[in-house]
């Protein structure tokens, strides 16, 4: 395994070793390496001649007042996790080299950019677009591998791809989960043992939404109001959104007659959390 910091000398070598018939695989991540970035580079393993694994902790997509300071950064344990996983390359660039004195020019998804986790952190997915577009730019990969966990990114990349017709596959790969439910999220780690606890009310929730289609409800309203009751239990937790939306443009759904999304964004103090499930109709 090659850590690599420069874009060019990575560009320089995965053209060198990728030739004509690419095969790159890469799984973009801001490190603090667990189990659900994890089950993104195996999948990208099986599939690819070549993984790239990125580790940047993205200034670009963090508003005034988040924790890109206190972003945990264990480095060497997730090097050492890339190596065990059989990557070949672990792109580490620092902000200075992305993002150059006199750096202006960033990538705006329309409209889906500004709803959900869109309106509560205004830039944060202008940055995770800005920063995809270079990924793919510098890597060239042939798959993209993302997690459902972060759902909207996730649309909001396709969206891109497809738009700027950039050569790559995007593979979206399920949310992993801790065995109570919790989906698995770097940020974990700012929770205390009550928050942690208190925070399977979440995985709750959106498993309550499911059984209430699967009871028959259709309205979303009575949905959202069923989870809101439940989240609002737990006195810590701050609710940003419920929501139950479409999967293309992330529209509010009234009566679920069709596959939908249901998402939502809970603060527990300063942490933020966000978890999702999808509604099959048919
Ligand atoms: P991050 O390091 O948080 O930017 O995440 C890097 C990639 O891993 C993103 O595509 C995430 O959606 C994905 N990811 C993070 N947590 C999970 C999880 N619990 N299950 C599946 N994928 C995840």
């Amino acid at each position: 395994m090659r850590v690599i910091r420069n874009p060019r000398k990575l560009n320089r070598i995965l053209e060198r070793t990728s030739g004509n018939r690419k095969n790159i695989g890469l799984v973009p991540t801001m490190g603090a390496l667990h189990l659900g970035h994890l089950s993104l580079i195996k999948q990208a393993r099986r599939e690819n001649n070549t993984v790239v694994v990125s580790i940047f902790v993205n200034p670009a997509q963090f508003g005034a007042g988040e924790d890109l300071k206190k972003y945990p950064r264990p480095l060497n344990r997730d090097l050492a996790l890339c190596r065990a996983a059989g990557v070949d390359f672990v792109f580490l660039p620092n902000a200075k080299i992305i993002y150059p004195r006199g750096y202006s020019t960033f990538v705006n998804v329309e409209g889906l950019s500004n709803l959900l986790c869109g309106a509560a952190r205004p830039g944060h997915f202008r940055g995770v677009a800005t920063i995809v577009a270079k990924l793919l730019n510098i890597i060239g990969p042939s798959v993209l591998y993302l997690g459902q966990k972060d759902a909207q990114q996730a649309i909001i990349i396709k969206r891109m791809v497809e738009d700027l017709n950039f050569p790559v596959k995007v593979k979206i790969m399920p949310i992993v989960r801790q065995k109570d439910g919790l989906a698995l999220s770097s940020r974990n780690v700012y929770l205390n043992k009550k928050q942690r606890f208190d925070a399977l009310v979440l995985s709750k929730a959106l498993s309550l939404a499911k059984s209430l289609f699967k009871a028959g409800v259709r309205d979303s309203s009575r949905i959202i109001n069923r989870m809101r009751q439940l989240i609002n239990r737990k006195k810590q937790a701050k609710i940003d959104y419920l929501a139950i939306v479409d999967l293309e443009k992330l529209e509010k759904i009234k009566k679920i007659d069709r596959n939908c999304l249901v998402a939502l964004a809970v603060k527990f103090g300063n942490t933020r959390l966000i978890d999702n499930t999808v509604i099959n109709y048919a």
